[in-house]
């Protein structure tokens, strides 16, 4: 087969195999028109972050347009039409057939939503999804490591557990590291796995320095908060033997081919191709589509362009986003034989 052949094969699989991505921030899927369409019928000023598209310069902007979005959808109804878009716009870009949303609970409950308001209106969408486009979904209850006490946290994972679906079926934690390390929440988690919720976590993030997110957050993730996978992981290039250590562990890492800031983004790439070289279990993530202006086609093509992987890597990273997923075991395997169908028409 010629190079040509074999890039436009790829691009192919990259569209139409069906995938899970496993890090992906509700809030960071907004569609603009939705939010402006939302923002405007719950009476919310957008910033210039986010009146005329998503414009931000800076991680600090990044999140006024976070904040904003979380005080304008606070309506049931409008909880449950972003969770329903977010799953019908990956499945339309790239066969996202399962897609797990980090729903960072709090930032609706400061503008007064009830906690449970805001979990009925989200697995509503998800449902709605699933009875009419087929795909499939999983909550992450993520909490804001920044603001968020270690009782606070407990709290959360008590009106999780309370909450009581099995869409809702995890607890993560967002935001910068340095400003809420990994071990201010060991009581949280091992209440949740106690109570039978999965864990994930972001550590090491490459949008913050090594100091801030060290290496060791990932020992302190797997050994202290037992999480089942990671997010991000850029900075473990820094340490070679835990990088070396996670990789015998089998950790999967939702790496994010795309951030916030520009400027980081071929560093955070270069990171993910070392990271695949040590190793580890590594699966394709969007982080915020719709605010960053990508897509999940995207990420998996600027990647595979970049590192020169093909369709076996391709596949490999696929498969692990299902093997990783909190999908039941029957709708895993269900879904890992559809991929195997998908790559099998391709050859
Ligand atoms: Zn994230």
């Amino acid at each position: 087969m010629t190079a040509d052949a074999e890039r436009a094969l790829l691009a192919q699989a990259i569209a139409t195999v069906p995938k899970a991505e496993l890090h992906c921030h509700y809030m960071g899927t907004v569609r603009h028109a939705t939010l402006v369409e939302i923002a405007g019928a719950t009476g919310i000023e957008l910033p210039p972050s986010c009146r005329d598209g998503y414009r931000f310069a800076s991680f600090p902007e990044f999140l006024e347009v976070f904040d904003t979005a979380g005080r304008a959808i606070t309506r049931e109804e409008d909880l449950a039409r972003v969770a329903y878009e977010a799953l019908e716009d990956g499945l339309n870009d790239a066969n996202v057939i399962h897609r797990e949303l980090h729903v960072e609970v709090q930032a609706h409950v400061r503008a007064g939503v009830p906690f449970r308001r805001v979990l009925d209106g989200v697995t509503a969408g998800i449902r709605r999804a699933h009875r009419t486009l087929g795909v499939t979904s999983r909550v992450l209850v993520a909490l804001d490591r920044g603001t968020t006490s270690a009782e606070e946290a407990v709290e959360f994972v008590k009106q999780t557990v309370d909450y009581g679906d099995e869409l809702v079926c995890g607890l993560a934690l967002s935001g910068a590291e340095g400003d809420g390390p990994p071990e201010r929440f060991a009581a949280a988690f091992q209440l949740a796995e106690r109570e039978g919720l999965r864990r994930a976590n972001h550590v090491c993030e490459d949008n913050q320095s090594i100091e801030r997110a060290p290496a060791a957050n990932y020992l302190t993730s797997r050994d202290l908060l037992r999480c089942e996978r990671y997010d991000h992981g850029n900075n473990l290039v820094s340490d070679p033997e835990v990088l070396a250590e996670a990789a015998r562990d089998g950790a999967v890492f939702n790496v994010v081919t795309f951030t916030s800031a520009e400027g980081r983004r071929a560093s955070r790439r270069a990171s993910i191709r070392v990271m695949k070289d040590a190793g580890l279990r590594l699966t394709v993530n969007s982080d915020d589509p719709a605010m960053f202006g990508v897509t999940v086609r995207d990420c998996y093509q600027t990647l595979f362009d970049e590192s020169g992987w093909g369709l076996h890597e391709l596949r490999e990273m696929i498969e692990n986003g299902f093997e990783a997923s909190w999908l039941s075991e029957t709708e895993r395997r269900a879904a890992l034989a559809r991929v195997d169908a998908a790559f099998t028409a391709l050859a």
